[in-house]
């Protein structure tokens, strides 16, 4: 993928005390296939290249005592302009209530995506949301938002099916404003394709419910093609944001890098999951390092923050920083990475955890993290303080006392050492980023 691609570069480049043209032009030879490579649009691929290459062959970096670091913090800056600078809100009208209008091809995951955003609006805003069943030809659409609503204890405007989704949404805002809503979240219908008809019917649902955002909802999967839709989506009803979805999945990432660049129209959250709470500001220089293999682990710390009692929080950034990391700790923190959702989406935020082979098909559930507690408990103080000592008689009575095979206590230590390891990366790449040691 991009972060792999661009990393073995970047490992070639980063020590090096005094870097060439010829480097540099190497250099931006691999990170031009690995942007292409990725499905990043290639006029934004071509632009990208020209401007880091003039600012690395440039004063900036050949005067620099560290050019090959200096190169790294160019490529970071231009791929976090690309993605469109500083992170962007959501409008609040000053007559309320504020209408968003949720537009995207079908499957995109504007249903879930509304859901999301209400959960978000009332969670971090103290709003109160109303969700909008406009989808009238999608078959259970209407139900699907109404789910959502369960799940969520917020009500869901609906006409039925028979209903035209421009009468819908003009009742609805009516029925917002006497029930004193603040947010409008209106759920529209997707096509396959964008299509005339489509589009037309959006424009008056537009007209009729006079937006003040309009998202654009785009599964990242679709690379290259979610640029085109964004494109004529842009031109016909004017967005005012993107919310990139799917991030979670097997992405390469192409979408967001050239999203921003091709409409301009900012991407102003992504979707991580398929849960109610998988949703994220979208953090332009944050992807940027998580990009650049420097992990994201500002993001890590908020969700702990979310999540976590804020005393554990600030534990966890603590060990984190410092790596006195123990199997007890471990074992402390499963309970609370139980709350903070999949284990490998967390894993996936620190930095360099995309080179730890095998992380990703690591597939934690309650069971297995029951499994892992087992085997935790059944180590003596001092081999959890000092996995070293677990030699293969020790593996044998840990084994028996958790009632687990052999091999899983094994793969355990193996990742927990695989963790130790990726956590001492991250504080020497941390060390290495000046006076605080922060990743800003
Ligand atoms: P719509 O047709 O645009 O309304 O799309 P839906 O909201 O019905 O979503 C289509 C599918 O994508 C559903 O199975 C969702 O659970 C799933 N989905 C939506 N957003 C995400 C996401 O961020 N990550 C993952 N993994 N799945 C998502
Ligand atoms: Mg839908």
């Amino acid at each position: 993928g991009l972060a792999d691609r661009l990393q073995n570069t970047i490992q070639k480049i980063r020590g090096k005390g005094k870097v060439t043209e010829q480097d540099v032009k190497e250099m931006m030879r691999e990170v031009r296939l690995a942007l292409l490579e990725a499905d990043v649009n290639f006029k934004v691929v071509k632009d990208f290249v020209k401007r880091v290459s003039e600012r690395a062959v440039g004063q900036e970096v050949m005067k620099s005592l560290t050019p090959g670091q200096q190169v790294i913090k160019v490529v970071k800056e231009e791929l976090t302009n690309l993605m469109g600078g500083e992170q962007s809100k959501i409008a609040v009208s000053n007559r309320p209530p504020t209408v968003i209008m949720m537009v995207g091809l079908q499957g995109a995951g504007k249903t879930t995506t509304t859901g999301k955003l209400a959960n978000l609006l009332r969670k971090k805003n103290n709003r109160k949301p109303l969700l909008v069943a406009a989808d009238i030809y999608r078959p259970a659409a209407i139900k699907q938002l109404e789910t959502l609503g369960k799940q969520l204890s917020m009500p869901v405007f609906s006409l039925g099916d028979q209903v035209s989704p421009v009468e819908i949404a003009k009742q609805a805002i009516q029925k917002a404003k006497e029930d004193h809503h603040d947010y409008v979240l209106i759920d529209t219908a997707g096509r396959l394709h964008v299509d005339e008809a489509l589009m037309d019917e959006l424009k008056q649902v537009k007209e009729i419910s006079q937006p003040d955002e309009i998202f654009l909802v785009v599964d990242a999967m679709t690379g290259q093609d979610a640029v085109n839709v964004a494109q004529s989506f842009n031109e016909q009803l004017g967005l005012t944001g993107v919310v990139l979805t799917k991030l979670d999945g097997d992405t390469r990432g192409g979408a967001a890098l050239s999203v921003k660049a091709v409409t301009n129209t900012p991407i102003k959250f992504v979707g991580l999951g398929e849960k109610l709470d998988a949703i994220e500001a979208f953090h332009p220089e944050r992807m940027a390092s998580r990009i650049l293999g420097m992990g994201d682990v500002l993001s890590l710390i908020e969700k702990a923050q979310d999540n976590v009692d804020q005393e554990k929080a600030k534990e966890l950034e603590q060990k984190l920083k410092t790596m006195n990391f123990t199997f007890d700790d471990f074992l402390d923190q499963l309970g609370q990475v139980k709350k903070m959702g999949p284990l490998n989406e967390i894993l996936g935020m620190l930095p360099g955890a995309n080179k730890i082979k095998g992380l990703k098909d690591v597939q934690v559930d309650d069971k297995q993290i029951a499994h892992v507690e087992a085997i935790i408990q059944s180590m003596t103080r001092a081999e959890r303080d000092n996995p070293d000592l677990i030699n293969a008689s020790r593996k044998k009575r840990i084994a028996k006392g958790s009632g687990r095979p052999i091999q899983e206590v094994n793969r355990l230590l193996k990742q927990f050492e695989d963790m130790k390891k990726m956590m001492k990366q991250m504080t020497n790449m941390s060390k290495g980023k000046g006076k605080k040691g922060g990743f800003k």
